[in-house]
């Protein structure tokens, strides 16, 4: 009977011993450099230009593949891009690349600007998290660091966590996606289009093959992990443009809970009269605060006195700039808050909904936003009747307003607005979306809940979702600020 376990354990062992053996690669647990003298003996190139040291890939499909096989490994490269270049960190791939039978997973390196090449940047973790924050540039030298530890990935850009994934034990993946899956297998760099050069200044890998130490971290699911990675898989802008760090939510905290989940987050500043964001001088340190962080940087544009408060080139720092409709000031003088029960009169409710609606096209019109945020918001005592103040009459004019300004269309996952009937109609018209949380607190971030219904109910694709313009193209240039404060 003895036979029966030792056989089993001997055969493990042999096949162990037969793999460990077979092992060509750089040292275990040991960070190996690549440079002149090991090149050629660890890694296969192709296209490849050496010069002072430096790797250069510039023709489409240049690549190193490694000889060797890993599962587990960290890599770390020291790269810059030059204008428009494109490139992937493949592992858990083939030694051969072919787009139509790819399999493993794809890290990507693309710095271009915002709207400008494709919209996937540096440190996505192409199809499974992918990231649209830019944070690296071209003709800048970034570290990009990838590490598959059991079922776990993590890319690093500069030493800031940008996506992260824990394989679960049966990943499910859209029917042309289920190669992206974990193996012992190839590792490559490769540039994937015909702009620019991909320079490696430094390529450093630490194989790891101690499978005894191989930790298989557990994985959430439920149905909404579902509905996101399958979002994901298609390439879906999964933004949360609307984030506040408030009621002690820190940076960290919330580039955490964006990655668990599988978002981006776009981090918005409350700037405007007697808010810590006041002039261009608070402006610009908050900016420079925050500038190394992966999220978009946003500026939510406080009040209506927010347009006298700062410089055009000074807001133009920020990624994109929204505000509401929600604080001003009715025929009698009364400055409102609609959110504020106390701040707020409806003296009739057919003639406030009309002054709101005047209201949010003043607004639209006179200022450069690029997001309408809280949409629609009714006051407490209004809120019930949604459906029925917010007739086609009005919400074709508020569709419009958006439209001639170029304006998205935020839907918001706190008020859980605009309803469907009026995502469908801005659908229709060609206005761009976004989505936002608006949390006030800690603990309220939650999952884009209502947003993620609206996507599959309207049907939603990645051509109706907004992306932050490009440097040159913000519309607070073009635009400039109004003359004078909107009522
Ligand atoms: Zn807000």
């Amino acid at each position: 009977m003895l036979y029966k376990r030792i056989l089993p354990a001997l055969l493990i062992l042999t096949l162990a011993v037969y793999f460990i053996a077979r092992y060509k690669g750089p040292e275990p647990g040991v960070i190996t450099t690549i440079d002149k003298s090991n090149l050629e003996k660890y890694w296969r190139i192709k296209e490849v230009n050496m010069e002072d040291g430096q790797f250069l890939l510039a023709k489409n499909s240049a690549s190193i593949t490694s000889r060797f096989r890993l599962r587990d490994f960290e890599i770390d490269f020291k790269m810059k891009t030059t204008k428009g270049a494109v490139g992937m960190v493949n592992f858990a791939s083939s030694k051969s690349y072919d787009p139509k039978t790819f399999r493993g997973y794809s890290v990507l390196i693309n710095n271009s600007d915002y709207s400008t090449g494709i919209v996937q940047k540096t440190g996505s973790l192409s199809k499974i998290r992918n990231n649209f924050v830019r944070s690296a540039e071209d003709g800048e030298w970034f570290n990009l660091h990838v590490s598959v530890e059991g079922n776990h990935i993590e890319v690093e850009v500069n030493g800031k966590l940008i996506s992260e994934y824990t394989e679960p034990q049966n990943p499910r993946r859209l029917e042309n996606l289920t190669g992206i899956v974990l193996s012992r297998s190839f590792i490559s760099l490769r540039k994937a289009n015909d702009l620019g050069e991909i320079v490696v200044a430094d390529m450093k890998i630490k194989p790891i093959i101690d499978k005894n130490s191989r930790v298989i971290l557990p994985v959430k699911a439920d149905s909404l992990t579902d509905v996101i990675d399958s979002l994901n898989q298609r390439e879906f802008p999964l933004i949360d443009f609307h984030v506040h760090l408030k009621g002690g939510l820190t940076m960290d905290q919330a580039c955490q809970h964006a990655r668990s989940n599988g978002f981006v987050y776009g981090v918005a500043a409350n700037c405007g009269l007697k808010f810590p964001v006041t002039n261009d001088s608070t402006l610009n340190s908050y900016l420079k605060s925050i500038a190394k962080e992966p999220v978009f940087k946003a500026m939510q544009c406080e009040g209506r006195e927010w347009v006298t408060l700062f410089t055009p080139q000074a807001v133009a720092g920020f990624d994109y700039i929204f505000t509401d409709a929600m604080t001003w000031t009715d025929q009698k003088g009364r400055r409102m808050r609609l959110w504020m029960p106390a701040e707020t009169f409806v003296d009739d409710d057919q003639q406030f909904m009309d002054m709101l609606v005047g209201k949010i096209e003043a607004i639209m019109d006179a200022e450069p936003v690029d997001i309408y945020v809280n949409p629609t918001f009714l006051p407490e005592k209004l809120a019930p009747r949604y459906n029925e103040l917010w007739t086609a009459e009005r919400m074709d004019r508020v569709v419009n307003v958006l439209l001639r300004n170029q304006v998205a269309l935020e839907i918001n996952a706190r008020y859980k607005i605009p309803s469907i009937a009026f995502i469908k109609k801005a659908k229709a018209a060609g206005v761009k979306f976004t989505f936002g949380t608006n949390n006030a607190k800690n603990d309220d971030l939650n999952r884009l809940e209502y947003c993620l219904r609206m996507i599959k109910e309207a049907g939603l694709t990645t051509e109706d979702i907004f992306i932050p313009r490009a440097r040159t193209e913000r519309k607070i240039l073009k635009k400039g600020l109004p003359a004078k404060v909107t009522g």
